[in-house]
């Protein structure tokens, strides 16, 4: 079947009379018929099975999520934890260790950059910092390289890389390669199958969809799942049964929800093109886009991200007041849900290797939502005229 097929169906009760969507169960204590009934179901978990035994290990509720979170990255197991963030240190304190180096891209999401620096150096791991390309990335590697983190588009002007070159780089000598795919969110692109080892997302943005759930994942196949797993339970990292009941609901309309932001954000990035005072907008779609090629060769679309960057004589000042007098563009942190956003990005302060952004225009990143792209618009268009004309 289809991806959009599958996520309608996976997870959901197989026999009736049942509830359409699987029930929430809350738990932490699981109780068995007989001593013998609890030591065979830890027995099956040790061999990898996945039953019902402790709420911390998860509940039939949050299992139904991963399975629908496994699908929908084509991965043999998926993780969940209570946030993005969390999701990436998962990842980072099962497979980084002490002495040894990890490799990761600039144009990361910025808080990576905090926790690498803040915790994982103090912690004894050595860090370096790649530009994105397969030929810095091999300069770099070295006999203890433990992981090489990246994020494909980068996060605010959406970086593109060669994501099948550097999986053939990185698996040739071993090395975990871990992508961060929230910008695909599974519809749009998988890690996996292009040689990325793991993918993780923050569920918190097109997975959930709808602003209200704070939620991450970790899919992988084989040895570094069954690792995962284990590090999940030792870390107590595990999502509530309400959250990953709010996750899934979403997640059924995920594939359609991705279309429609798409297809706004497309639209409304041509009409920004050709407005006063923007330099460019950043967004992977559009052919100027450098990398585009390996866009169009690897992603399924777009998603509603865009980033103006206006022209250098255009003030800080001016954004602000572009932003505030935007009535349908909300104002805040975070992406993904069905509404649209608008926040000033600062890029310089969020890359290390490249140096150009200081002396670019300042930038504005969109997040284009499912309200009527003429509406969308027509707001833009009176803020123009209010404060850039
Ligand atoms: C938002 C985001 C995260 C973190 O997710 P939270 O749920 O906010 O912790 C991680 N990676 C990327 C690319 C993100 O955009």
């Amino acid at each position: 079947m289809q991806l959009e097929t599958d996520l309608l169906h996976i997870g959901r009760p197989q026999s009736g009379p049942a509830s359409v969507n699987p029930p929430v169960v809350r738990t932490s204590t699981v109780t068995f018929d007989s001593l013998a009934q609890m030591r065979d179901t830890k027995r099956r978990r040790e061999q990898g099975e996945r039953p019902f035994s402790y709420g911390r290990r998860g509940t039939p509720t949050t299992y139904a999520l991963e399975d629908a979170v496994s699908r929908l990255e084509g991965a043999e197991q998926t993780l969940l934890t209570p946030s993005g963030v969390a999701a990436i240190n998962l990842v980072l304190m099962t497979l980084a260790r002490p002495g040894a180096q990890i490799i990761v891209a600039d144009s990361v999401y910025q808080p990576l950059r905090r926790i690498v620096d803040g915790w994982l150096r103090p912690w004894g791991v050595r860090v370096d910092y790649f530009d994105g390309s397969v030929a810095h990335l091999q300069s770099l590697l070295t006999d203890d390289t433990c992981l090489v983190y990246t994020e494909v588009p980068g996060s605010l002007v959406y970086e593109m890389q060669d994501l099948p070159a550097l999986a053939a780089l990185t698996s040739a000598r071993e090395i975990p390669l871990v992508v961060d795919n929230t910008w695909a969110s599974g519809v749009l692109m998988q890690p996996l199958s292009l040689g990325a080892t793991v993918s993780l997302m923050a569920g918190t943005k097109y997975v959930v969809g709808h602003s209200d759930v704070m939620m991450g994942s970790v899919s992988a196949n084989g040895e570094t799942g069954r690792r995962l797993r284990e590090m999940a339970v030792t870390l107590g990292q595990s999502l509530s049964s309400d959250d990953a009941y709010l996750a899934l609901r979403g997640l059924r309309t995920l594939a359609c929800r991705m279309d429609a932001h798409g297809r706004h954000a497309e639209a409304l990035g041509g009409w920004l093109c050709e407005q006063p005072r923007v330099a460019r907008v950043h967004q992977p779609c559009r052919p100027e886009h450098p990398g585009h090629a390996w866009w169009q060769r690897d992603f399924r679309g777009s998603n509603g991200l865009l980033t103006l960057e206006f022209e250098r004589e255009v003030s800080d000042a001016q954004v602000d007041a572009l932003v505030d007098s935007l009535a349908l563009f909300g104002i805040g942190s975070s992406w993904g849900g069905y509404e649209s956003l608008a926040l000033p990005c600062n890029v310089a302060a969020a890359r290390s290797l490249s140096t150009e952004w200081s002396s670019r225009g300042p930038c504005l990143r969109l997040h284009v939502g499912l309200e009527a792209v003429e509406d969308l618009q027509a707001d833009l268009a009176q803020a123009w005229q209010a404060v850039l004309r």
